[in-house]
């Protein structure tokens, strides 16, 4: 054991990463005890769920809760401010309406946080003292009700940080700007679609260390970000091996990420992608869990400051390749031509009119030479002829809805909705 202690001093570098890794996987083990348990569902968790188990926090000691400002309706936007120490850091979640993952990973960060005797005391002691977080869970509570992008004047508040014409957006520049975080984590979903690199993984999660110009010069404010980075993707290997990509780093200078870190915050943008079978990304929830409180722990003791900003590069980049179903190899005919075709399709969501619940609607996305593609899910239709519900030939057409036949001799296979008819 001596010996062990020895060696692990001699590589603290090394001893930080085992130290953290570890505590991922306790993270990991633990996050059911801390899983606030009345959100599940994406589209039922609008701001009167949120309500209540903010006001819960407001009686508790270890948080200091405020109203930071009302929505464009008058809807309270609630700052949950934990800790005492520096520095300063900001997370905020659900700028844009219809990306609630990180708002839950949030409530389940407030259960852990108020819990004790649970092995994370030290944890919380290193939060409370060498830092001082400030949450703001659901910035566009008015996009929520809706289950929309946007905010109640239709306005994409994340293209609106320079004319600041919706009151979650002055609320959001206010609170950068009186705090001054050393980092901000700006937290989203994005579509379940993306690719990471030319691979064929899904990007489950996807992390942007955020330029703040168009020559996206790597300063020590975007370094930092950067080495933060470098160390949650490194946990979160563990657990979504090949699964986490890098945002493009393109310059918007519309959009808050960007414009927080020109005003000296380092900016690290979480974006939850996709899952297999995992629609209403609980999983990635748990990742969100994770990878915040990795990288809390790291601001907090200042050991990011190891990291090679250079692995940073080396996070495969977001591409589009996926699409939801590929049908390989299948025979089509037209005009008594027989010819070969693969076929994409993807179910997209529909809000239910209390924007509660949704149904799929599926559509033809592209057909052809499909090889450089992948599907989340792929049928092989080799020796399959593609026919309508009626047997005739299918007529392929950009948009139309997926409800066809593969027919062989041996069976016939129905796609109702872009779904596979077991
Ligand atoms: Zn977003």
């Amino acid at each position: 054991m001596k010996h062990l202690l020895v060696v692990v001093s001699f590589f603290a570098m090394s001893e930080t990463i085992f130290a953290q890794n570890n505590l991922a996987q306790r993270l990991f083990d633990a996050h059911d005890l801390f899983k606030e348990k009345s959100v599940s569902l994406r589209r039922e968790f609008k701001h009167r769920q949120l309500v209540p188990l903010i006001d819960k926090l407001k009686t508790n000691p270890k948080f200091a809760v405020s109203e930071a400002g009302k929505s464009f309706e008058g809807r309270s936007i609630f700052q949950v401010k934990y800790g005492t120490g520096a520095p300063p850091v900001l997370l905020w979640s659900q700028m844009h309406g219809d990306e609630a993952t990180a708002t839950m990973a949030l409530l389940d960060i407030f259960n852990f946080l108020n819990a004790s005797g649970d092995g994370f005391d030290d944890l919380r002691k290193k939060l409370s003292e060498k830092s001082t977080l400030y949450f703001v869970p659901m910035l566009n509570p008015d996009g929520v009700e809706r289950w929309q992008r946007r905010t109640a004047q239709e306005i994409d508040m994340n293209r609106d940080a320079l004319r600041l014409q919706c009151p979650e957006s002055k609320l959001l520049k206010n609170l950068q700007q009186t705090l001054k975080p050393l980092v901000g984590f700006n937290l989203h979903d994005q579509s379940p679609r993306y690719s990471v690199g030319n691979t064929k993984e899904v990007a489950a999660i996807s992390f942007l260390a955020t330029a703040y110009n168009y020559e996206r010069t790597i300063n020590s404010v975007r370094e930092r970000a950067m080495q933060l980075i470098v160390s949650m993707n490194r946990d979160l290997q563990a657990f979504i091996p090949n699964q986490v990509a890098r945002y493009s780093d393109e310059f918007e200078p519309r959009a808050f990420g960007d414009n927080i870190a020109k005003w000296g915050t380092s900016l690290i943008l979480i974006e939850s992608g996709g899952y297999k079978n995992d629609p209403e990304k609980q999983y990635l929830r748990k990742m969100n869990f994770i990878t915040i409180l990795t990288a809390l722990e790291r601001i907090a003791d200042g050991t990011y400051t190891r990291e090679n900003r250079a692995d940073y590069e080396k996070i495969p980049q977001n591409e589009r390749n996926h699409f939801d179903l590929i049908i390989r190899n299948a025979r089509t005919e037209r005009n008594g031509l027989t010819y070969t075709v693969d076929v994409a399709l993807n179910r997209n969501e529909i809000n239910s009119a209390d924007a509660k619940s949704f149904s799929y609607k599926s559509s033809i996305e592209d057909f052809g030479d499909l090889s450089v593609f992948y599907g989340i899910e792929e049928i092989d239709a080799r020796g399959a002829f593609l026919t309508d519900n009626n047997g005739k030939p299918l007529v392929l057409k950009l948009g139309d809805k997926a409800d066809f036949e593969l027919r062989s001799d041996k069976n016939t296979q129905k796609i109702v909705n872009g779904f596979v008819q077991k």
